[in-house]
């Protein structure tokens, strides 16, 4: 059984519909990718998900439990937590302030140690640069604190919405080899990529997002190889 589905779901702005029926399954310590164009609803369904869109029907199921339309609070509760784009880090705080703070709810706060010891192993300039203010850093040591105070929710599911955004390719290869190591260590991750390239080199399985459905699925390796795939997205 899947640890995360969603069937169905429709939500939107005011009056403007963004999703149309979207579906996708989380399996439990795989790394999924949702990748699609400019535009496709990939951030959307991510808010919709996280409880910060209201979804206009279809649901939500989370180990089981129905939780369509409970609240953001309630989800990061139960152990969802998403990297946002643009990183949205306290920038005048330090590196160890926006740690403390991404361990501030509920679940994080009893492993602030052991998840402060854990980022420092697989990000050690986080380490290096702790009392340094956040906005003082480069894009990609940004980028690394994002995902590092996603980790310190200790989150079940970790969401990361436009990882490689601004970033160059050695950057952005560097952060994915993050997420391998985290998916070594059994995290359930979800990553929503316009670089359709790079996210399906890294993920186990991937759903393609156009116009506010999901159109292809499949494992990653054989989307890489799909002509429509590559077509669309590849520019192959
Ligand atoms: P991108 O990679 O550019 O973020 P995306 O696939 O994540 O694309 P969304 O950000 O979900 O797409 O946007 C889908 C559509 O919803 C776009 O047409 C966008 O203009 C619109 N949209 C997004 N946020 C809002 C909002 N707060 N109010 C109104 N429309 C919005």
């Amino acid at each position: 059984m899947a640890l995360l589905e969603i069937n169905d779901l429709s939500s939107g702005y005011g009056e403007l519909q963004i999703l149309w029926g979207a579906g996708l399954r989380l399996e439990s310590g795989k790394l999924t990718a949702l990748v699609g164009s400019n535009g496709a609803g990939k951030t959307t369904l991510l808010r919709t998900l996280m409880g910060l869109v209201r979804p206009w029907g279809g649901a939500i199921s989370f180990d089981g439990q129905t939780i369509t339309s409970l609240s953001a609070h309630a989800k990061a509760d139960l152990g969802l937590a998403l990297v946002p784009e643009g990183r949205q880090l306290f920038t005048d705080m330090t590196v160890y302030e926006n740690l403390e703070l991404g361990a501030a709810a509920q679940r994080g706060r009893p492993h602030f140690k052991r998840n402060i010891e854990r980022v420092f192993e697989i990000l050690p300039r986080l380490k290096e640069r702790v009392n340094q203010k956040a906005g003082t850093m480069s894009g990609g040591e940004q980028q690394m604190l994002a995902v590092a105070r996603g980790i310190m929710a200790e989150p079940r599911i970790l969401m990361f919405d436009e990882l490689s955004l601004g970033l160059s390719p050695i950057l952005t290869l560097s952060l994915f080899e993050t997420l391998r190591k985290l998916k070594s260590e059994g995290l359930t991750m979800l990553l929503v990529e316009q670089n359709v390239h790079m996210a399906l080199a890294v993920s186990d399985y991937a759903f393609v997002l156009s116009e506010g459905r999901v159109t292809i699925e499949g494992e990653a390796r054989a989307l890489a190889q799909n002509p429509e795939v590559r077509k669309a997205y590849l520019g192959i």
